[in-house]
């Protein structure tokens, strides 16, 4: 067994070694002005997991006037998991901000449970490790969404800015979304379904977020998916391999490059 290492006893006032731990109070200014500290890799990915290839500032699908991308609407990650599987994780960063109107307050732990809604809807809907494609007989790609929210505080590195208005039940506003400034309106009733065509419900959120990866409406007139209205990007909330594309593309590139071992 080895003997308990002494410390050498700190010198006195002066010594380069104190000045270095020394640290002066932060202004209060810095409160109002909060920055999200930049997120260490390890806290959106698993310990377990093994970073394969990832993309940050990923200009996605093809929405907005003229079709164009949607410019950093999320990061991308590739992993292998403990299981030797593989995961494409989409990761996305947003900023909540909540509005009350007219006679319409929030509550704080209607705040929180609007985002755990907001996060747990969408994964379900849209992601739940759902195999986006099978490498060989026992080696599969998962999908996985993460968010990381952030809730009435000031931020500058979000992808999206989501602002949700407090409305009564039952009532109904029209929700959108901004590809260029990246701030999405939403509003109470967007985690409730609601009936949009006979037999065909929709939780606005889960609508919106496929506008946040980047995908167009199906049921613009112009749309040849016109006619899906179960389509998630239509009336319901039917997620159909044609909606992966905006990502799968940066899959099969990386696929191939880690396949021919350029990467890890
Ligand atoms: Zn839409």
């Amino acid at each position: 067994m080895g003997g308990i290492e002494s410390k050498p006893e700190r010198s006195a006032a002066g010594s380069s070694d104190l000045d270095e731990n020394y640290c002066s109070p932060l202004p209060s200014l810095q409160n109002q002005f909060y920055v999200t500290p930049k997120i260490p890799t390890t806290t959106m990915l698993k310990s377990t997991e093994k970073l394969i290839a990832k993309e940050l500032k990923f200009a996605s699908g093809s929405i907005g006037e003229n079709g164009q991308r949607v410019v950093d609407a999320y990061d991308l990650y590739l992993v292998e998991n403990e299981g030797g599987h593989l995961v494409l994780v989409i990761f996305m960063k947003v900023q909540f901000k909540f509005n009350d109107h007219a006679d319409q307050e929030w509550f704080e732990h209607e705040k929180h449970a609007y985002v755990q809604e907001f996060e747990e809807i969408i994964n379900r809907v849209w992601g739940n490790n759902r195999v986006l494609k099978e490498l060989s007989e026992n080696q599969r790609v998962h999908l996985d969404i993460r968010f990381q929210s952030i809730v009435d505080r000031w931020s500058f590195n979000e992808n999206w800015e989501v602002h949700v208005t407090k409305i009564a039940e039952g009532k109904f506003y029209q929700s959108h979304l901004n590809p260029i400034t990246g701030k999405v309106t939403l509003d109470s009733e967007d985690v409730v379904p609601l009936e949009r065509e006979r037999g065909i419900s929709q939780r606005g959120i889960v609508h919106e977020f496929g506008h946040m990866l980047g995908l167009p409406d199906d049921y613009a007139e112009d749309s040849p998916h016109f006619h899906d209205v179960a389509s998630v990007m239509h009336s319901g909330e039917a997620v159909r391999p044609r909606h992966d594309a905006v990502f799968m593309k940066w899959l099969h590139r990386k696929l191939e490059d880690w396949q021919k071992g350029k990467l890890v």
